[in-house]
């Protein structure tokens, strides 16, 4: 007897119709810019491990390291007794590092954007989003009951508006690095209007941390912005640092109140004490290897430059994250497919992870790709795209 709910066929041939399904690939070995995925080697932009750290000896050993001494997992939440002297000493590093007054480790960055938003928001208030803001960001939006209001992309006078009208406490809410687009937030100007709104700024920078900034202290380094005018910041470990995890950073009373508050944070599983040990490595290296950010621009540059000679559509970013629009999925699709045949991993990404009609090839470079292999995948997006 068939079981109506069950019967999921039909909206799977929708997603496959519309270019809309999803399928993963099954990688073989280690992150890096050269990865085995079904028995064959393609050169990869489309990690986010920006400075290759992921799989970097120093990184492996302390994880290593934190294996032998703290075991495979951490046994509970960090309320109960998994908050581990690794967490914290990582904790203390991430505050000193941001500049902010404390840190207080998530176990992803979803859970860090649910659990913060949802805390410090409720029905009768307004968080108010960045159009193309991650969706964990929207997610934790949703999650508060707050009045939910998006403003256009990167808009002052938008969001401006927006704050004049809010009802309640009000929390503008955004990425500091665009994930899909690789621009930035108009930091500077959004911290002022939250200041002149009283209202509260949270930025998720999750791909800034480790490339902008001299120290890789990522968008709030780049535009020099202290607690005090970016109050709520959070990062990935994921991302540049190569690890996995994230962290809230602020004041000590924002920290406390998302140690009583944020249900994200509450009720799981401390992330095993090991990764926290590979990140304060990773840590070290990010800042003391200035290099990684200086190779990564170059190549950043010399994409940009190539891509502009052959006539390719950038976007504004000087980031990692290099987008070249193809509007539709089913095309995107084709694209990625031939870059593949060709040896070069480039994700297509479609709606919802983008509005409609602007599936896009997202190329992303690492610290550790050639110049060489640069110029091989612009050759191929000539011979692609043309
Ligand atoms: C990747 C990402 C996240 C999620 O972080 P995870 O640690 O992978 O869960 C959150 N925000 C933004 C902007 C991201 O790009």
């Amino acid at each position: 007897m068939a079981n109506a709910f069950y019967d999921f066929a039909g909206q799977l041939r929708q997603l496959e119709q519309d270019g809309l399904y999803r399928r993963r690939r099954v990688v073989d070995g280690p992150q890096g810019v050269s990865v085995n995925t079904d028995g064959r080697e393609l050169i990869n932009f489309c990690s986010n491990d920006y400075l290759g750290l992921a799989n970097h000896p120093q990184v492996i050993a302390a994880f290593k390291a934190g294996v032998d001494r703290y075991g495979a997992g951490s046994g509970s939440a960090h309320l109960i007794c998994g908050h581990s002297s690794a967490h914290h000493a990582l904790e203390e590093e991430l505050a000193a590092f941001t500049g902010r007054e404390r840190a207080l480790l998530f176990s992803t960055g979803y859970m860090a954007n649910l659990g913060v938003i949802s805390a410090l928001l409720g029905r009768s208030d307004t968080v108010l989003e960045d159009r193309l803001n991650h969706a964990s960001l929207l997610d934790g939006g949703l999650l508060s009951r707050a009045r939910f209001q998006r403003y256009r992309h990167a808009d002052i006078e938008d969001l401006r508006a927006k704050l004049s009208s809010a009802v309640g406490k009000a929390l503008v809410v955004s990425d500091g690095v665009f994930s899909m687009d690789g621009d930035l937030a108009p930091l500077p100007a959004m911290a002022d209007l939250a200041e002149q709104h009283h209202a509260g700024l949270l930025i998720d920078d999750a791909h800034g941390f480790g490339v902008l900034g001299k120290n890789g202290g990522g968008i709030v380094e780049h535009f020099a912005l202290t607690q005090d005018e970016v109050p709520i910041l959070i990062g990935t470990l994921g991302k540049a640092f190569g690890t996995f995890g994230a962290f809230v950073a602020g004041s000590e009373d924002l920290i406390e109140m998302l140690i009583q508050k944020a249900r994200s944070y509450v009720f799981t599983t401390a992330l095993p004490a090991a990764a926290a040990e590979a990140t304060r490595t990773s840590l070290r290296l990010l800042q003391a290897e200035t290099w990684r950010r200086e190779q990564l621009q170059n190549l950043i540059r010399r994409f940009r430059q190539g891509a502009r000679q052959q006539g390719l559509q950038l976007m504004d970013s000087f980031t990692a994250i290099q987008p070249i629009l193809i509007g539709d999925s089913g095309q995107a699709m084709a694209a990625s497919r031939c870059l593949r045949e060709q040896g070069f991993w480039v994700s297509a990404i479609r709606p919802p992870t983008v509005p409609a009609g602007s599936a896009r090839l997202r190329i992303t470079f690492a610290a550790d790709h050639t110049e060489q292999q640069v110029d091989a995948l612009l050759d191929a997006l000539g011979r692609v795209l043309s």
